[in-house]
């Protein structure tokens, strides 16, 4: 088992990241934050999955007078994200917001940083430091040859964290993201062992949703796995509520996230007489809509559920699930904890399954 590093507790809205709290799962709406009835929409779909914390684009007024009537709607904290714009910076703490994203090293002349860091400790209000390989900043990459290096990425976090702590300013998230898996990795694991500030973790710009899960599980699993990461997102060119059932996927399979379901499904073989690969699909789908947050808030564990291509193996395989079945020709056995109950024919599977599985849930307290 591993230690989760020691990081310092920093309070974002009504939830804390770092120290020895589970770690956050976050996301970032993906619809232009002047259109807030959808941002709304879309956030709530985003806690509905298990969405702790939530960033929106702050990048012009429109997106800033937004603010309150988003926060209003919604249960979890609001992060803008901006870049440079000092004023953006200002009146986003002034309209509520829970975290700031801004480098002050890109803010700009002295006066404007003190405005911006002394509005944050006055109203409480953390600054996320974002590192970003595809960013990174023009001196770095000058000393580094012109190379990003995890070095480079390191340096750069400890210049913008310099900033704010020269006014006295530790309210910090630190973020070192790279496209790149091991620059990523390296550039956190250098971080850990020089500062105490909370890591949020990702793997920048992923990719699509089949490469982009693969690459952030190996990076944030890495990471994770080592005691690194306070706040993680999964980023993917894709709908962000993706994003929370990876995150979670993540921390289940490392043990950090008890709840939810796991679907236990097999290769398929030749001896496969149903159609496994769609029933567990179809399957997959229903889970989700089915482990609801007011579902898994109740929850001490995890649901497992197995869907088995035959009964040489099915039953035996999947005993420790609460539930499943296992394939035979055109039909399948139905089995709870690798117990043979009945047999069903093929196109009931489904429904059958959700019946037992919905009865079940509704026996937790
Ligand atoms: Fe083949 Fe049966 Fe194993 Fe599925 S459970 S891969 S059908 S042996």
């Amino acid at each position: 088992m591993f230690t989760r590093s020691n990081t310092k507790k920093i309070n974002v809205g009504n939830i804390t990241i770092g120290g020895d709290n589970s770690v956050k799962i976050q996301s970032m709406c993906n619809i232009p934050t002047y259109d807030y009835r959808k941002v709304i929409k879309q956030i709530l779909q985003l806690e509905e999955a298990g969405c702790d914390l939530v960033r929106i684009a702050v990048n012009d007024e429109a997106a800033v007078l937004n603010i309150d009537r988003i926060k209003d709607k919604i249960h979890i904290p609001l992060v803008a994200d901006i870049h440079y714009d000092y004023k953006l910076a200002l009146m986003a703490m002034y309209k509520g917001i829970d975290k700031i994203r801004i480098n002050p090293g890109n803010i700009g002349d002295e006066d404007k940083i003190k405005l911006v860091v002394s509005l944050a400790s006055n109203k409480n209000i953390p600054i996320r430091i974002g590192v970003n390989s595809g960013s990174l900043d023009k001196d770095i990459l000058r000393k580094h040859d012109y190379i990003v290096t995890p070095e480079g990425l390191f340096e750069s976090a400890k210049k913008h964290i310099e900033i704010l702590e020269k006014y006295d300013f530790h309210n910090i998230i630190v973020s070192i993201k790279s496209s790149d898996v091991l620059m990523a990795k390296k550039a956190y694991e250098i971080f850990a062992e020089n500062y105490d500030y909370p890591l949020h973790i990702g793997i920048t710009e992923a990719g699509t949703l089949k490469d982009g899960n693969i690459k952030s599980s190996l990076g944030l699993g890495l990471l994770l796995n080592e005691g690194i990461g306070d706040t993680m997102r999964v980023s993917l060119t894709a709908d962000p509520v993706e994003e929370i059932y990876t995150a979670k996927k993540i921390l289940q399979e490392l043990k950090m996230y008890n709840k939810g379901y796991e679907l236990i499904s097999c290769p398929t073989c030749g001896r496969t007489e149903i159609n496994i690969i769609k029933l567990a699909n179809i399957l997959n789908d229903e889970l989700t809509k089915i482990f609801t947050k007011d579902i898994t808030s109740k929850q001490n564990r995890i649901y497992k559920v197995a869907c088995m291509g035959c009964v040489v193996n099915g039953p035996g395989e999947a005993k420790e699930c609460d539930i499943g079945i296992a394939g035979g020709k055109k039909e399948a056995i139905l089995f709870k904890k690798g117990k043979i109950i009945k047999k069903i024919p093929e196109n009931e599977i489904i429904n059958i399954l959700k019946e037992e599985i919905l009865l079940d849930l509704s026996r937790i307290k």
